[in-house]
């Protein structure tokens, strides 16, 4: 188990288990023979690709980043990504319930970052954790609702729709601290409204960066992932986010990377970004 404490709050990564990613999607414009060096695909060029929630305990709140995939998944989904539906094991072996939770925040709302949001019991969807409440960007929620052609599939809406039905879920209008030491701050480019979530204590930083960066493998400004929705905005908002983190030490949690899920960014020789895991 990952753990670590930052300031008074102790951080521990907690993982849906991996699921299977086309690796030339995953890696966008990227030639394969460039990212190949880095990751190795299996015989059908899939990658296992993590599924990363960040536990963060304060003192005084559980609070967990992201839901994975979760086991609500079609069939027919199963067939392509898998349901590895580890995350509530894994939080068990924490030492955290699901009652437990006080606040879950979803960075957005693509089905393998909020699946365990919710389940199924008979016919309904209920909360998985009854007693959190749930945030995530308006923006976010109504351009899932559009289900457009091109990500209509990511959106799901029985992973949300149900939480706003009983006002477990509230949307959020930009950049804001739901907590003392814990914000929200918008990075466009995997969708318009993808939030990361900052988490500050005793002057020490982390950031759960989730699909701005998606694994230690994609810190070049240019290797963006072909499912982002405004690529070049992905990368001015990786501008954004190493010009405070590298020189401010931020701790980086990587939301699919099965490997290295967290460590810090330093620019080498040749303004080369290289990851000095935790
Ligand atoms: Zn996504």
């Amino acid at each position: 188990m990952h753990r670590t404490t930052l300031g008074d709050f102790e951080l521990t990564v907690v993982s849906d288990g991996t699921y299977f990613l086309d690796a030339g999607a995953f890696f966008g414009v990227v030639p394969k023979t460039m990212w190949s060096k880095k990751v190795t695909p299996d015989d059908q060029n899939r990658l296992d690709a993590g599924l990363n929630s960040l536990l963060v305990r304060t003192g005084k709140k559980n609070i967990l980043i992201e839901t994975g995939i979760g086991n609500k998944l079609p069939d027919r989904l199963v067939q392509i990504f898998r349901q590895p539906a580890q995350l509530l094991d894994n939080l068990h072996a924490a030492g955290v319930a699901p009652e437990d939770i006080d606040i879950v925040i979803n960075t957005h709302l693509h089905f393998d970052h909020c699946g365990w949001n919710t389940v199924r019991r008979g016919d309904r969807v209920v909360a998985t954790f009854p007693n959190a409440k749930y945030y995530v960007q308006q923006q976010e929620w109504e351009h899932g609702r559009l289900q457009l052609e091109r990500d209509a599939i990511s959106y799901m809406s029985p992973n949300y729709d149900p939480l706003l039905e009983t006002g477990q879920m509230v949307l959020l209008n930009g950049d804001v601290e739901l907590f003392p030491g814990v914000s929200v701050k918008v990075f466009p480019g995997h969708t318009a409204n993808m939030q990361a979530v900052i988490v500050e204590s005793g002057g020490k930083k982390a950031c759960y960066i989730s699909d701005l960066i998606p694994t230690s493998a994609h810190l070049d400004l240019t290797w963006v992932m072909a499912f982002d929705l405004f690529p070049l905005e992905t990368i001015e908002s990786r501008k954004k986010y190493y010009a405070q983190a590298i020189p401010e030490r931020w701790l980086t949690v990587f939301t699919h990377d099965d490997q290295t899920p967290w460590g810090y960014v330093e620019r080498a020789d040749r303004s080369r970004l290289t990851l000095k895991p935790l």
